[in-house]
């Protein structure tokens, strides 16, 4: 085989989490091999600093390279999470929860969630988080990690960490430079291009002259190679998702850590709170269009716990995607290639996987465009998938204390809403369907835990639900929400398992 072609020499920029990420997980993707990795970070521009919840795949990621939960726990000063509370989304007073797991039991072959609808009719209403095991000990502040082999679905739920986002980064990097990615704190200044417009080199602040063949662009919101350089364009989302703004701070522990995410809806966004062992992570994401800063600022402050440990800092993003996450020699990471706010915790997570893609389709100094066009579609997909997720969150309130929720609303009733989303929603409407589409990170439980919390119930269920008769079904599901309940008895409260296993005081 010829090796002329490959790339020699990969150059990741930025040493956020998404470049740190990138620069552990290629370094062991390809280890033994001649390709050279390479990450500059500046010491003058520091990272964003935020991105402390996480999903359950980060554990896959981490594992991958060899570390365990309670060694990552452990460094990063992690805290066991079990899903996200939503409080007054619905609507002021009311909340729901939406778990890392599935609901239930399928019966002969027809979804839980078809039994669940039918015994709600003959009269047995209780809240599907009941039968999930992973809602049911989050909701009871405990935690306990799942049997690795369940008896049957209804033991099955996942978990993820809340984390220190500079510590996970320091891991990373401790992994990545030990295994041999070489390591530079510098300033990129200028960028040297080719004829063909693709990145030739980068010139930092110290005189030195960097040559890559493919540039990875991690280097956050200003996406330094991929828009400064290459102008790539940027595919605004703001008419859908109306926060564009976020005040973050810090808080000492305050009490029993959660075994979950906290997000509550104020009246112009929402805020949430994320237990540590050492600390709280709080913000408030907010829509500047309908709240003045200092006044959602003031807003935030007040509704913290205790006092910030250091002044809030805001934070301006725009929701939306990188047009191309791929572009000649730039493949955009991170903030670089789009952002959508943090509600359902997705950004590290589409860092998770647009690392996978670059492992599958890496190219060679070719750069065929059949594998960009690969790339940027499946990019694409994976974001407008998490874009109409998080609009079904605002679509579905029925809050009217504020023109921000009632626009938010309106905009489903008016049928605003991208179609990809009104389609969804309209199938589960119909019969309770629940479609997964490709590139789709949220399952169907999830969509169904957003419907079901929201109150947006199906016309109709599947009409083989009824060959079970009223009274074996009220039993079956009786008997389910007794045997979560039971399991959930025997696991240790959260603060008791971090204190075993983390040596938590
Ligand atoms: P950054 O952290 O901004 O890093 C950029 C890097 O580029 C830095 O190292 C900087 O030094 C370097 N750089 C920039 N310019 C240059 C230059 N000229 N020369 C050299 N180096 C340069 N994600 C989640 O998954 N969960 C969450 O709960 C969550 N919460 C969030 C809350 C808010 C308010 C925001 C804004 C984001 C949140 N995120 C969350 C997203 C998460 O923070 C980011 O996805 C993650 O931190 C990755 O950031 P990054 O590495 O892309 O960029």
């Amino acid at each position: 085989m010829t090796t002329d072609n490959r790339i020699q020499d990969l150059v990741i920029v930025g040493g956020g989490t998404a470049g740190w990420m990138a620069a552990a997980s290629l370094q062991q993707h390809f280890a033994g091999t001649p390709l050279k990795i390479t990450l500059v970070e500046s010491p003058q521009i520091g990272t964003v600093g935020v991105g402390e919840a996480t999903t359950p795949t980060i554990r896959r990621f981490y594992q991958q390279l060899g570390l365990d939960d309670l060694q990552v726990m452990r460094a990063v000063g992690g805290t066991c999470k079990l899903g996200i509370q939503f409080n007054h989304w619905r609507q002021p007073g009311h909340s729901f929860f939406h778990p890392f797991s599935v609901f239930g039991q399928d019966l002969d072959g027809v979804a839980f969630h078809h039994y669940w609808l039918r015994a709600r009719e003959i009269g047995l209403d209780v809240p599907i988080t009941d039968f999930s095991l992973g809602a049911s000990l989050a909701l009871d502040g405990r935690f306990s990690p799942p049997s690795p082999r369940p008896p049957s679905t209804l033991s099955v739920y996942d978990w993820a960490l809340h984390l220190d986002a500079g510590r996970f980064a320091e891991l990373l990097r401790d992994i990545a430079v030990e295994r041999g990615v070489t390591h530079l704190r510098d300033t990129i200044v200028d960028v040297r291009q080719g004829e063909n417009g693709f990145i030739r080199s980068l010139q930092l602040a110290s005189g030195a002259e960097i040559c890559g063949d493919l540039f990875i662009d991690c280097s956050g919101f200003n996406g330094l190679l991929i828009e400064k350089t290459l102008n790539t364009g940027f595919e605004d989302w703001g008419h859908w998702l109306l926060c564009d703004s976020a005040w973050v701070a810090q808080t000492e522990r305050g009490g029993e850590p959660a075994p979950y995410t906290k997000v509550d809806a104020h009246c112009a966004g929402w805020r949430w709170r994320i237990p540590l062992q050492h600390r709280d992570g709080n913000g408030h994401v907010f829509s500047s269009r309908y709240r003045d800063k200092d006044q959602a600022r003031k807003e935030f402050v007040d509704s913290l716990e205790s006092a910030p440990t250091a002044e809030p800092r805001l934070l301006r993003f725009l929701p939306g995607r990188r047009k191309q996450a791929w572009n000649r020699n730039v493949i955009a990471l991170g903030l670089a290639a789009g952002f959508l706010e943090p509600l359902e915790s997705t950004s590290i997570a589409m860092i998770e996987t647009g690392i996978a893609r670059i492992k599958q389709l890496f190219p060679d100094r070719s750069f065929a465009p059949e594998i960009i066009d690969e790339f940027n579609e499946d990019t694409r997909l994976e974001y407008e998938r998490v874009r109409d997720f998080l609009i079904l969150h605002y679509a579905l309130n029925r809050r009217q204390d504020s023109d921000f929720w009632r626009d938010c609303r309106q905009m489903w009733l008016n049928g605003d809403l991208p179609q990809t989303l009104q389609k969804k929603m309209a199938l589960f409407k119909l019969r309770g369907h629940l479609i997964r589409y490709r590139w789709e990170m949220f399952q169907p439980a999830s969509w169904l835990a957003i419907y079901a919390g929201f109150g947006l119930l199906p016309q109709s269920c599947d009409p083989a639900a009824e060959r079970l008769s009223g009274k074996k079904l009220v039993e079956s599901l009786r008997a389910m929400r007794a045997g979560v309940q039971q399991a959930v008895q025997q696991a240790p409260a959260h603060g008791e398992f971090l204190a075993r296993y983390c040596g938590t005081a």
